[in-house]
């Protein structure tokens, strides 16, 4: 199928683009990497009048170190991300999870920015920012909003963005001394979107969580930072500490049904993950297969 007729407008700058969003809002869509737009499109499950072409604005691009905050540009590519020397220092988290989006021709164009604003509940990088921490950075006519990553994705491919406004970046607060991750995604295929998926960033000191965020994909219709970390934090993690996060995991968790699994395996999976993260986290092999 192909996508029905649209207007196409190059911005100039981050200005133009935000007055073609202002006076065509709701009818119009922004482009990036066009990796999920164009084929949500080509499905006729989108029909924009108007696409906003921002791949040419180089002020949205780019990585940058300010003080204990990386920033990066929301048209920052995939690639860029996962070849980032300063992502791998101070945020390695990602380095390790963009390795699992989709595939090199689709990382080689697909955007962060995209990515977040697109906002599918199967995808890593929204995970991966509640674990990090991260500020999603938008702008409007109206000036710029700092949202929290956790506030940020509100519902499947549904977000706190206005239809008025652009993701320009986000920021993520450098990695802490003894900062320690982990991530691992159950999929049919590499690159394939996740069945269930977990994103982990930790501070480990004398063998105790000294702060844990473990975030959950492809779990219900956003990702899901898991209140449960909170039991393990400043606690000597045993098998039966494990066993009760892994429970209350398992309660906290509100998974949906489709072709790809059950709310049960989704559920059972995501308590694998857990003991997975706690054990490689802390250095406890022992602790590996505690699934409540
Ligand atoms: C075969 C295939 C497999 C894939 N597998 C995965 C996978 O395993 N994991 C995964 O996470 N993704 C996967 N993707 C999606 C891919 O990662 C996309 O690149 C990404 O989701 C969107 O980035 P983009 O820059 O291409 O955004 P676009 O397609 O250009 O835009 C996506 C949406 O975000 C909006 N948007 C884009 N940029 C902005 C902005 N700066 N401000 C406001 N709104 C904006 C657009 O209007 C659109 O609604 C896959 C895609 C394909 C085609």
């Amino acid at each position: 199928m192909k996508a029905s007729a649209f207007s196409y407008a190059r911005a100039t700058s981050v200005g133009n683009a935000l007055q073609l969003l202002a006076a065509h809002g709701d009818s119009a869509k922004v482009l990036s990497g066009g990796q999920s737009l164009m084929p949500a499109m080509n499905l006729r499950l989108l029909a924009p009048d108007l696409l906003i072409d921002i791949g040419g604005l180089t002020e949205l691009k780019g990585i940058a170190i300010d003080g204990d905050v990386l920033r990066i540009g929301a048209l920052t590519r995939h690639v860029d991300v996962m070849n980032s020397a300063d992502i791998a220092i101070h945020a390695p988290l990602l380095t390790e999870a963009i390795a699992h989006v989709a595939h090199p021709a689709i990382r080689n164009k697909g955007t962060l920015g995209g990515s977040l604003a697109h906002a599918d509940p199967a995808s890593e990088l929204p995970a991966c920012m509640l674990a990090l921490d991260a500020t999603i950075i938008v702008r409007g006519e109206a000036g710029e909003r700092r949202i929290a990553a956790n506030d940020f994705f509100t519902g499947i491919y549904e977000t706190a963005l206005s239809p008025q406004e652009l993701l320009v970046a986000v920021e993520l607060p450098i990695a802490q001394k003894n900062a320690t991750h982990f991530f691992h995604e159950f999929a049919r295929r590499h690159g394939d979107y996740a069945i269930v998926g977990m994103a982990a960033q930790a501070v480990v000191r004398e063998n105790l969580f000294k702060d844990l965020r473990i975030a959950l994909f492809a779990v219900g219709d956003r990702p899901v930072l898991a209140a449960t970390a909170a039991r393990l934090i400043d606690v000597a993690v045993t098998a039966e500490v494990l066993a009760g996060a892994s429970a209350a995991l398992g309660d906290e968790l509100d998974p949906q049904e489709d072709q790809q699994a059950s709310p049960e395996m989704r559920r059972y999976l995501a308590k694998v993950l857990l003991a997975r993260a706690v054990a490689a986290l802390l250095g406890r092999p022992d602790l590996a297969g505690t699934v409540a």
